[in-house]
């Protein structure tokens, strides 16, 4: 079902691409959720201090409004699945990616995340009985989820083609951080530089053992 004298259309920007090109531009953003953890793993590197797990989390907690985002379009605006792959993009509405509101909420979110879903499946996974300091509610982890936050929207304007950074006040695409003001380069820079990342951080400390888990999910 289409709408009309509605403003759903993507991007904004220069960018008009094939509705084939859309479908997996929406894919590939899934794609890419797990991939920013590389970039929460080189933060920890630098600043020591930081806690993993928040930064970790909230590297990720942001785009857990992507499939909310497209089960609203369908059920409650009806919009058909294909609609919402092809003429609608579902970034327009969402809320965690906005800096001014996103940021707060989705630290808030990612905490929760933490101490709720986080913590017994990092414990069970690396059968501890205690609960380690690194999951426990401090200022550390709270600045901490903050960092992996905010580090989740920057890296997501480097590269995609909808960026709400001004929103409410501006609802248009801000792009002045998309790399070479080329959107699909951007694209394919961003997602393969955070896929390598990833893959060779989880590989370099899998290659340690058990301790290397620990590492993974707990920091050092
Ligand atoms: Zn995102």
């Amino acid at each position: 079902m289409k709408k009309r004298g509605f403003n759903l259309s993507w991007g904004g920007s220069a960018v008009r691409k094939s509705q084939s090109a859309k479908s997996v531009e929406i894919s590939r953003a899934v794609c890419l959720t797990p991939f920013h953890y590389g970039v929460a793993y080189l933060i920890k590197r630098v600043y020591r201090k930081l806690n993993l797990a928040g930064l970790a989390v909230g590297a990720v907690i942001p785009d857990i409004e992507a499939p909310i985002a497209i089960a609203y379009l369908i059920w409650i605006r009806g919009i058909s699945l294909q609609s919402v792959l092809t003429e609608i993009n579902p970034r327009t509405f969402y809320v965690l990616h906005v800096p001014l509101y996103g940021i707060p909420l989705a630290t808030g979110l990612g905490v929760l995340a933490v101490v709720a879903v986080y913590r017994p499946v990092v414990m069970r996974m690396l059968r501890m009985k205690a609960v380690p300091e690194e999951l426990t509610l401090s200022p550390n982890l709270v600045v901490s989820v903050f960092v992996g936050v905010v580090s989740h929207l920057l890296v997501d304007a480097l590269h995609h083609s909808y960026n709400p950074l001004l929103k409410p006040f501006y609802t248009g695409s801000v792009d002045v951080l998309v790399l070479f003001g080329n959107q699909p380069l951007a694209d394919l820079i961003v997602q393969t530089v955070c896929a390598a990342l990833t893959i060779a951080v989880v590989v370099m400390e899998l290659l340690k053992g058990r301790e290397g888990l620990r590492r993974l999910a707990l920091g050092w």
